[in-house]
This record gives structure tokens, C-alpha cells and sequence, in this order.
């Protein structure tokens, strides 16, 4: 088609603009091409992807290996519905739970559908295994999450956006201040015994990468297992080697799969993971648990025509295997303490950045203005000028994310990137 092809970023934004619902608001660049760490518009110009679509792209964009797979499914079978059994899903259900260590699976498509079985899974759990009243279970969230955007999941966001104007809202949540051990221990205290759930993200990624102390989610685990509360980690954006391990709440921990043995190892009683589980290809999400708990769920309770199709099933089994074959998680951690090393030198050196959390390569620097001030948009409009390409969130943050692909000669040029252009700002008044 020659004339889609001849039409210019400029234009192609103008048709986003006329005929789309305006709930984006993207940095003005207009991409055609991936290829691993790096995107091209539709100009030519070649960017480094500093965001991974939200930590969905770990395995860089277009994998070979990923789009193969796809390819060949694509041309076999790709979608039955759960009405039949087909060849993929049963393979993938058992390379998955070995994977991840837990008895059984639940796939999904979206990231907020796998949060939405979730707090079913966990609220069915409270009736019929642990004997909450009918109707009175409790799920205990935290300040300032993100889990999606159902009408049930933006009933306990804290973001006016998010939840402005989209009531009735959704009974049965009550949020604490993330990383606030002391009040989750006072609120299961007084209402333990209505709490089914326990839902956490290890690492706020929405939020602006707020990363709890190191004590937060173990402790967490623990105060969940002493009042018979399920604790259920989102691990949709921080999974999946993100951080440095292979979830984020492993902690610390090296070893390629989440096991029992690692010491710093948190084992969620439900895992949901979503985003880089297909790398970026397809969507593809899952809630994992042991079978005591999946067992609550039985014909008829649950269900997507999607979820588990055998597309799903091959692209997801082979965007695993990459993770481990690639050493992704080894990389993201060598490279983001390297990472925040160079942004220090930046917090130390010029008065434009305030400071630089993360973990593994899921980072972010704090800019040193209002939040409602347009600086870190400002800064990322001449990031991408520059080649790299970064989203606020919050205003005065900037998250940082390549795909987990990235070398360390890649990742300095990047810093070097980001030191020009902040460098730029802190000359002007
Ligand atoms: C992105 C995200 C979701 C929602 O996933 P979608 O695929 O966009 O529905 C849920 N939880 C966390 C932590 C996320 O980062």
C-alpha cells in the first residue's frame, strides 16, 4: 500500500489524533521498526528504546527466536478456545509451572485480566478455604499502586485519573502506604480474619519506580502466612528478569529459575506475571499458584476465549527460554548497577536531577522540578532528539528501561545520552 507508507510522521499522528480516543498522551515520535535495543520512525531516524513498552520488550525488540516461533504457530493453529484441548497448551502449562516452581496455571491475555483472576482466585480462596463470611472478604492493597485499568482494579487505584468519574466503585479493598510494614501488621491485626489477599507489586513501576527496603516484601510474605492471607505478587512489570532475578521478589537471589532454595527468595502464595512473557510479540499473561489454592477454580467459574491459545502457548514458552538462554537476568543486574553508578556521577554534578532508584534495569531519576512543571517531558522531547527514547511518569520522573539485551558499550552510550542532554539544562537559569 503506497500510500500508507508514503505517509509522514506528522501525518500519521494527526489520524491518532482525529480518530483516536485521546487516552495517551506519547512523545511525538511515530515508529515502523524494532530490531533488539533499537526503533526506527517512520523517517529513518534510529532511537534506543529506553522504556521496552513498559518492560514488555526484556527480550529486545523482534527477538529471532520469538518471531520464529510465532511464525511457525501462526501457520499451524492459533486459537481453538478452551472448548477442545489443543497441542500447545498442556506443553506450555507444564514448562511454565517447572519454571516458576508452582503447581498450576491459570493463562490470560492482558496484564489486568491475569490482576482480575487473581483477586477472584484469592477471594473464592477466602470463602471456601479459609471461611470468610459471604461477601466480606477483604483484599488489603497498597498507596499509590498500579494493577491495571478494569473498573474493579481502578476502584482501589489512589490516581485521580485512574479512578475519576468511573464509579460505582468496586467494594472489598482497603490500602495501605506502600513499603509501611508497621500498618499492614496493624490492619491484619484488627481485620485479619476478613482478609483474603494480600496484593503487591515488589517494585511500584507506575508509580515511578519506588522501591521498597529490603525487608518489605519478605516481611510482607511472613505477615501474610502468620494470619492465613494470601500474599500475591504483581510481577507484570518487574518479572521476567527485570530486576536484576528472575522475579523481583527474588531478592537478591542469582539462580536462572525461582526456587525454594535461594535464601533471599520470597515465594508469593499466587504470582501474576504479564508484559515480557510473550516478549513483546502477543499478549500473553498468567496467575500462578499451588494447587490448594487453584483448585477453588472449577468449570464455568473462570474463563477467556483467548487465554491460552496455542499462539500464546509456543511465543511464550520460547520467550522464557530466551530469558534464561540469553542470561537476561545476569545482564540486567551487571548493567544497572553500572547504570545508576553514571546517573549518580549526574545527581552529583548537576542540579537538573534530584536523584536515581532502581533495580536491575528498571531505573529512574527524579527531576528537580514540580511535578506539574513540564521539565522531564521537556528533557525526554530532547532525549529522543537525541536518539533515546524515555516517558515521565508522575511529571518529574523519568523511568529508564532498555530491553535486557542491551551491552555495556550500548548502555554507556546511552548515559552519555542522557548526561548531554541533562547537561544542557542545568546551563539555563
Ligand atoms: C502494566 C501493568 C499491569 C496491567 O497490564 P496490562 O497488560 O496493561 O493490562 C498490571 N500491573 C502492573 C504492575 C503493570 O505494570
Amino acid at each position: 500500500m503506497s500510500i500508507t507508507t508514503s505517509l509522514s510522521s506528522q501525518d500519521l499522528m494527526h489520524y491518532e489524533d482525529r480518530y483516536g480516543a485521546h487516552n495517551y498522551h506519547p512523545i511525538p515520535v511515530v515508529l515502523s521498526k524494532g530490531d533488539g535495543v533499537y526503533v526506527w520512525d517512520v523517517e529513518g531516524k534510529k532511537y534506543f528504546d529506553f522504556l521496552s513498552a513498559y518492560s514488555a520488550i526484556n527480550q529486545g525488540h523482534c527477538h529471532p527466536r520469538i518471531i520464529s516461533t510465532l511464525k511457525k504457530q501462526a501457520e499451524e493453529l492459533t486459537l481453538t478456545s478452551r472448548a477442545f484441548y489443543n497441542d500447545q497448551l498442556g506443553k506450555y502449562e507444564k514448562y511454565i509451572t517447572e519454571y516458576f516452581g508452582f503447581d498450576k496455571v491459570l493463562p490470560m491475555n492482558s496484564g489486568a485480566e491475569a490482576v482480575e483472576t487473581a483477586i477472584k482466585i484469592c477471594r473464592k480462596w477466602g470463602y471456601e478455604k479459609k471461611g470468610i463470611a459471604h461477601g466480606e472478604a477483604l483484599i488489603i492493597v497498597c498507596g499509590e499502586n498500579f494493577h491495571g485499568r478494569t473498573t474493579t482494579i481502578i476502584s482501589f487505584s489512589s490516581d485521580p485519573d485512574a479512578r475519576g468519574n468511573f464509579g460505582p466503585y468496586t467494594p472489598g479493598f482497603v490500602s495501605v502506604p506502600y513499603d509501611d510494614i508497621d500498618t499492614l501488621g496493624e490492619v491484619f491485626a484488627q481485620q485479619g480474619k476478613y482478609i483474603a489477599g494480600l496484593l503487591v507489586e515488589p517494585i511500584q513501576g507506575e508509580a515511578g519506580v519506588n522501591v521498597p527496603g529490603d525487608d518489605f516484601i519478605p516481611r510482607c510474605a511472613q505477615l501474610c502466612a502468620e494470619h492465613n492471607i494470601l500474599f500475591i505478587a504483581d510481577e507484570i512489570q518487574t518479572g521476567i528478569a527485570r530486576t536484576g532475578s528472575l522475579l523481583a521478589v527474588c531478592g537478591n537471589c542469582t539462580c536462572e529459575h525461582a526456587c525454594e532454595r535461594g535464601a533471599t527468595y520470597t515465594r508469593p502464595d499466587i504470582l501474576i506475571l504479564g508484559k515480557a512473557l510473550s516478549g513483546g510479540t502477543y499478549p500473553v499473561s498468567a496467575v500462578l499458584a499451588d494447587d490448594s489454592i487453584m483448585e477453588v477454580i472449577t468449570p464455568g467459574t473462570h474463563g477467556s476465549t483467548y487465554g491460552g491459545n496455542p499462539l500464546a502457548c509456543a511465543v511464550a514458552m520460547t520467550a522464557l527460554d530466551v530469558v534464561v538462554d540469553e542470561k537476561l537476568a545476569q545482564n540486567a543486574r551487571y548493567l544497572g548497577a553500572i547504570f545508576r553508578e553514571r546517573m549518580q556521577i549526574l545527581v552529583e554534578k548537576y542540579n537538573i536531577v534530584r536523584s536515581v532508584r532502581g533495580k536491575g534495569l528498571l531505573n529512574a531519576i527524579l527531576i528537580n522540578d514540580q511535578p506539574s512543571s513540564s521539565t522531564a517531558w521537556d528533557i525526554c522531547i530532547q532525549l529522543a532528539e537525541n536518539g533515546l527514547l524515555a516517558k515521565p511518569t508522575h511529571g518529574n520522573i523519568i523511568r529508564f528501561a532498555p530491553p535486557l539485551v542491551i551491552s555495556e558499550e550500548e548502555l554507556h552510550q546511552c548515559c552519555d545520552i542522557i548526561e548531554k542532554v541533562l547537561s544542557n539544562y542545568s546551563d539555563e537559569p
